[in-house]
């Protein structure tokens, strides 16, 4: 079980000069624990008014919630079926959550990050009741939101109280469980691309943080075997590694210890999908295959025992005609210079030991390829509904729709 007090002791005062705060007060995580979630939302002090988004699916798994709101004034919005958390969608509910004076957000990602982004700019207490161990984002501080077609990862908040019935996680479909996996197993490229840039461009690391994350990471990674089990057990430790990361994106106030860029190469499908007026498949099953496209590159090279690194050139003529309609996004993302402009190639040289020293420190491809597919993780392009063409596309273009250092950028640079 999280200690929350323990844990914000363990970060106070650390050492890599930031202050490390927590907006979460009260995590709930426990067996049969819907038919309290009115009183936990009373202890914090969640006043009458109570906004209750949630979608048909998400609501009926959790039976009973209704009935343990008794005594607050409900408004709900129940959506048929929701797979995109847009900026519109925000608009929708902040209308609504003028007139409240709580939200709770009941379901994973989608309607999580909604209700997050809404409460953050109404400033009002939010309770995430999680129906799927499926992603990371519960205790996390931003809301990847579509604008257009264009996803954007919005600060917003993390929520005031997160609550987990055991029972309701354990009964999430298998295809859910396992996005969780690949979601989690992501975290080994972020903690690749935030070391590596570190070294080179002085960007902000915290080591405590990034061992919050590898710790969690390896201890979803030791699970694989027991993912898509209908397990009480197993869902409370992924559930919980899930959260860790979240809280050390909150602890650091960036998607740094949790998201690399695997995540990244997950957008740019997604946003290419939905140019097509496509909607793409699970967050974490994406990322789980990104993942292993990404790291195959990692070992590539880390085979090479020394380089010979060069400016970067880039054609931006031929990366913005892949954008498309996307264009002006990435044109702003790289206006007026680029992430990779003052990067000397000479230090990419010196620090190459480094970098592959850091690459050696997460599991291999072959390895991680092994645990997702253990953990009944797609391992393939084919898999998750991308083309060919769209995967090697995204593979190329993807680091440009981001103003983000990761060593799959910094390997244009080399040799
Ligand atoms: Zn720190
Ligand atoms: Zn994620």
């Amino acid at each position: 079980m999280i200690d929350l007090k323990e844990l914000k002791k363990e970060f106070e005062n650390c050492k890599c000069g930031m202050t490390h705060t927590l907006n979460i007060k009260d995590i709930c995580v426990g067996s049969g624990i819907t038919s309290e979630v009115g009183e936990i939302l009373r202890k914090n002090n969640f006043q009458k008014r109570l906004l209750l988004v949630a979608d048909k699916t998400t609501l009926s798994v959790s039976e009973g919630i209704l009935d343990s709101l008794k005594g607050f004034s409900v408004t709900k919005k129940i959506y048929p079926f929701i797979r995109e958390a847009t900026v519109s969608e925000v608009q929708v509910i902040k209308e609504l959550l003028k007139d409240c004076d709580g939200i709770i957000g009941v379901g994973t990602g989608t309607i999580h990050d909604i209700c997050r982004k809404s409460a953050a700019e109404l400033d009002k207490p939010l309770c995430l009741f999680a129906t799927a161990p499926s992603m990371d984002g519960f205790a996390s501080y931003n809301a990847p939101l579509v604008d257009g077609n264009f996803k954007i990862t919005y600060s917003a908040k993390s929520p005031e109280v997160i609550i987990a019935d055991t029972k309701i996680l354990a009964k999430a479909p298998p295809e859910l469980k396992s996005a969780g996996f690949g979601d989690m197993i992501g975290k080994y490229v972020g903690l690749i691309d935030w070391q590596v840039s570190s070294e080179i461009t002085g960007e902000y690391y915290c080591e405590k943080v990034a061992n919050l994350t590898r710790k969690a990471t390896d201890r979803i990674f030791a699970l694989a075997d027991r993912i898509t089990k209908d397990d009480e057990e197993s869902a409370t430790e992924v559930f919980e590694a899930l959260l860790l990361t979240g809280i050390g994106m909150s602890f650091t106030k960036t998607s740094r210890p949790a998201s690399g860029t695997e995540h990244i190469l997950s957008h740019f499908w997604e946003c290419k999908k939905l140019l097509e007026g496509e909607i793409s498949d699970f967050h974490g099953k994406k990322v789980g295959v990104a993942t292993l496209l990404i790291m195959k590159e990692y070992q590539r090279l880390y085979n090479k025992k020394s380089i010979k690194a060069h400016k970067e050139i880039i054609d931006w003529d031929d990366v913005l005609n892949n954008y498309g309609e996307l264009k002006d996004e990435v044109i702003k993302l790289n206006t007026p210079d680029t992430i990779t402009d003052d990067i000397s190639p000479e230090i990419i040289e010196q620090k190459w030991d480094r970098i592959r020293e850091i690459i050696s420190s997460v599991p291999t491809e072959k390895e991680i390829f092994k645990g997702m597919k253990t953990a009944g993780c797609a391992t393939s392009y084919e898999e998750i509904g991308i083309s060919e063409k769209l995967m090697k596309q995204g593979l190329k273009y993807h680091p440009y729709m981001r103003r983000r250092l990761s060593l799959y950028r910094l390997s244009n640079m080399i040799d």
